[in-house]
């Protein structure tokens, strides 16, 4: 694309700075002047599929509600013909992901507890204003070129959910940051973030995200264990373990010489105060809100509950710092979070839905506009009075009550493990995908219908998902009973996906046979509309596949009929065993 390339009427388009999933991220700048920005491009082969639009709407909600200095800030929205777009603050610096592979894999525990401080501090902002981010990973963070101690900013709001009396489904994630309850089907919560935060602890401070958090050095260990608590009523609130960790964060700054862990003097099991070597405070000072006075344990809780109503006093500050920083000790120790009361209910603030809705309404009814960030919440409140919009679930997909975050299964029960079940949808910029799932085994197809088509297999164990194919096809994701949701690399390209259950007929079907001497393989994906999605190999050379006849399993090719389909059969076992 040409340099200086116009977006809307007021920016213009620069060089390309990163690429996900979904966007392609260019410089961008203001024809007015003013501070460098970021343009997030939804893909443009992204830009026809309403489900996609609407993660992308997401974002833009969730930011809306956002300013923090922890969060990169959005300015604008741009609908424009076939163009949507989030301008947005622009982070000069790598993604943190990037800035450990240069700093060797991992940081020394005094700028582990920088960012994770900053990051919490950013998360409990979000939470307190009923946003949960769901995919905190180091790709998300920015780090401010030549901060040190590294300064973070959140990003990628993508898969953020904006939370409601109902259950929401949630959209991606990332397999080894996503809390276990997520896998689960179970509903967002600020908790799944403070799972994540938990498992970026464990990376920063060790070079890999998983291993024994109670090992982490000083601070960290504690903190990191609470955070990673099976049941997501047992970990600390963002705001929590944001106020602990600044205690430590404050006496950080020209930072001590790189140290092997065991040697540094946090290393000693005991929370680091000054004292202990660390250089008088210099960070600049955030904005942080003055602790509230002390609270009884469950009057604390009780009221962060209520502080996910959002603002309503117009402060932007009523988050749940102040009561939990009341808790904090004089000597910094980390205490364990009170048992949580026996139901827990988030509250958001209500012009962020209808905020939200309105936009995506907007969008996904085709309606053209350009419209400036701060301007429109409030017209649009009194427009729309439904929620924002949550992802459908497959058409034929199994439908289990919703849980509400009290009575989550465990990880690893044996039901888990003994899933049989087929999902199949549409994969958009891929065409279609079905996966079999059976006694965590996994085997899943996906092709256009015309000339691409893979055959994947691999595990479906503990919520995670793993398959692989020839030519590097791989999925990776997250599934329960109901639906699985992921990413598929397929052609040296990623795709998001999420697609739901299916019942028999639909599912997964082949043939191999002669026809006149040449080799056919056929391979079918039969949705429960009963559409079929199938490709045709005739001596290697993919075509689409004629139809199936599900009842005698057979096709015609080249006038000839061919007989002796087989399916995959999550139930039986019939195409596992080979
Ligand atoms: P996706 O939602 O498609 O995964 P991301 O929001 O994660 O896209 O952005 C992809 C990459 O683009 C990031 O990892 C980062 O390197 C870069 N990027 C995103 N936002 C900004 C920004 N505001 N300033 C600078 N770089 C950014």
């Amino acid at each position: 694309m040409a340099a200086h390339e116009p977006l809307g009427r007021e920016y213009l388009l620069h060089e390309e700075i990163g690429r996900g999933a979904m966007a392609v991220v260019r410089r961008a700048t203001s024809r007015h002047g003013g501070p460098p920005l970021a343009a997030k491009l939804l893909r443009p082969e992204l830009a026809g599929d309403r489900r996609v639009r609407e993660l992308f709407l997401r974002e833009d909600a969730a930011l809306r509600a956002l300013s923090h200095p922890g969060i990169v800030g959005l300015r604008d929205l741009i609908v424009e013909g076939g163009t949507l777009a989030l301008v947005m603050e622009y982070v000069d610096g790598p993604n943190l992901r990037r800035y450990l592979s240069m700093r060797g894999g991992r940081l020394t525990p005094p700028e582990v507890v920088v960012v994770a401080a900053q990051t919490a501090a950013a998360l409990a902002f979000a939470h307190a204003r009923g946003v949960v981010h769901l995919d905190l990973k180091p790709e998300n963070l920015l780090v401010v070129r030549g901060s040190t101690p590294p300064e973070v900013r959140i990003t990628d709001f993508g898969v953020a959910v904006l939370l409601g009396g109902g259950h929401h489904s949630v959209a991606g994630g990332t397999p080894g940051y996503t809390a276990p309850e997520i896998f689960q089907g179970g509903p967002p919560t600020p908790a799944a973030d403070v799972w994540s935060l938990g498992v970026l602890l464990l990376e920063l401070t060790t070079g890999r995200p998983d291993g024994d958090p109670s090992a982490l050095p000083g601070p960290l260990g504690p903190v990191a264990r609470d955070c990673l608590a099976a049941d997501p009523r047992r970990r600390p609130p963002a705001a929590r373990v944001a106020a602990y960790l600044r205690q430590f964060a404050a006496g950080v700054q020209g930072l001590p010489p790189v140290a092997p862990v065991s040697g540094h003097p946090m290393s000693d099991g005991e929370p680091v105060t000054l004292a202990l070597g660390f250089p008088p405070p210099q960070l600049p000072q955030p904005t942080f809100p003055p602790p509230a006075p002390p609270q009884p344990p469950r009057a604390a809780f009780v009221g962060s509950n209520a502080a996910f109503a959002g603002p309503r006093d117009g402060s932007g500050h009523r988050d749940t710092i102040g009561s939990w920083a009341g808790q904090m000790p004089e000597t910094g120790r980390y205490q364990a979070p009170p048992a949580p009361p026996r139901r827990a209910r988030w509250r958001r603030g209500p012009l962020v839905t209808l905020a939200a809705a309105l936009v995506v309404a907007a969008v996904v009814t085709g309606l053209n506009l350009t419209a400036t960030a701060g301007a429109r919440t409030a017209d649009l409140a009194t427009q729309v009075s439904v929620p924002p919009a949550v992802t459908p679930v497959e058409k034929g997909a199994e439908s289990l009550p919703p849980t509400d975050g009290v009575a989550l299964p465990p990880l690893n029960t044996p039901s888990a493990e003994r899933l049989r079940v087929t999902m199949a949808g549409t994969v958009d910029g891929a065409g279609t995908l079905a996966i079999s799932i059976r006694d965590g085994q996994a085997i899943a197809y996906i092709c256009d219908g015309d000339r691409l088509e893979a055959w994947l297999k691999g595990t479906a164990k503990n919520g995670l998902l793993n398959l692989s194919g020839k030519n590097d096809t791989k999925i990776t994701g997250l599934f329960d009973a109901r639906r699985a949701a992921g990413e598929v690399t397929v052609e040296g390209r990623a795709h998001r996906f999420e697609i739901g259950v299916v019942r028999k007929p639909s599912g997964l079907y082949r043939l191999s046979s002669q026809v006149r001497g040449a080799q056919i393989d056929g391979s079918w994906i039969v949705l429960p509309d009963g559409r079929q999605v199938g490709v045709l190999l005739r001596g290697g050379t993919p075509g689409p596949a004629p139809v199936l006849d599900l009842a005698g399993r057979g096709t015609t090719v080249d006038g000839e009929a061919v007989t002796g389909a087989t399916t995959i059969d999550a139930d039986t076992g019939e195409g596992f065993t080979r």
